[in-house]
């Protein structure tokens, strides 16, 4: 059950237990399965009771990149997780003006939900080690634990040693996901050649992809 109010589901009602809300941030410009097996393995892992895809607005560090319109990019997140009953795609961020910071609505989802729901904010381990130089570092580390997942081509190390030199106490847990060298840019280069993007992302987001000739897919070319 969705808020009126807010694109976000509803949490915490029974004050007698705990909730884990599951964030699952990213441009998803497009989603993939790496993002959905990080998303699903967290869910399992930490048991967590549910986990909003949050497609980000305008996201402060792809500023001066080029970025695909945020409708674009929340319909295909719909697309992808809308088989998945404990998925919730949100159009929380970017249905806000302005540029995104990840401190910004984790701020406003702490404040929105009540003490019982613990928010868990799921980003792959290459992302981690980047947290301590995202706007207002300090107060995340107070708003969420961050889960770092394993990314091929990231090293963990990396990361805990990003945050220990930070010097601010972040809650993070490192989760071992099965290696999926799958990013973004990858499908976005494939379609660009023309290439099939089967079992890298479902076939729903790549029906959308062609129909809406993201990334250069040429009309009438459909690589299944
Ligand atoms: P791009 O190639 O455009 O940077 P991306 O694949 O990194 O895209 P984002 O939307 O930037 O996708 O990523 C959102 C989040 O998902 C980030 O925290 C990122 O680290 C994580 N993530 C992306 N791909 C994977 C993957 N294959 N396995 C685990 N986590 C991933
Ligand atoms: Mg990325």
């Amino acid at each position: 059950m969705a808020d009126k109010r807010y694109d976000l589901p509803i949490l915490g009602t029974n004050p007698d237990r705990t909730y884990r809300l599951g964030i699952m941030g990213g441009t998803f410009d497009p989603i993939h399965n790496g993002h959905l097996v990080a998303a699903e393995q967290a869910y399992a892992d930490l048991d967590l009771d549910i986990v909003v895809f949050m497609t980000a607005g305008r996201p402060a560090f792809k500023q001066h990149k080029k970025v695909t319109s945020g409708e674009d990019r929340y319909a295909m997140t719909l697309l992808a997780t809308s088989d998945n009953p404990h998925f919730y795609p949100s159009r929380f961020e970017i249905d806000r003006a302005g540029i995104t910071y990840t401190s910004d609505t984790l701020r406003l989802l702490r404040d929105y939900y009540p003490d019982n729901v613990e928010i868990y904010f799921i980003t792959g381990a290459d992302a981690i080690a980047d947290i301590v130089t995202w706007n207002h570092s300090e107060d995340l580390a107070k708003l969420a634990t961050f889960v770092g997942a394993t990314r091929p081509g990231y090293n963990l190390d990396r990361a805990s040693r990003a945050i220990d030199d930070s010097g601010i106490d972040f809650n993070v847990i490192y989760l071992e996901i099965p290696a999926l060298a799958i990013s973004s840019s990858y499908l976005r280069s494939r379609v660009a050649k023309g290439q099939s993007l089967r079992y890298l992302t479902p076939d729903s987001v790549t029906g959308y992809i062609h129909k809406h000739q993201l990334y250069g897919a040429k009309a009438g070319k459909y690589a299944d």
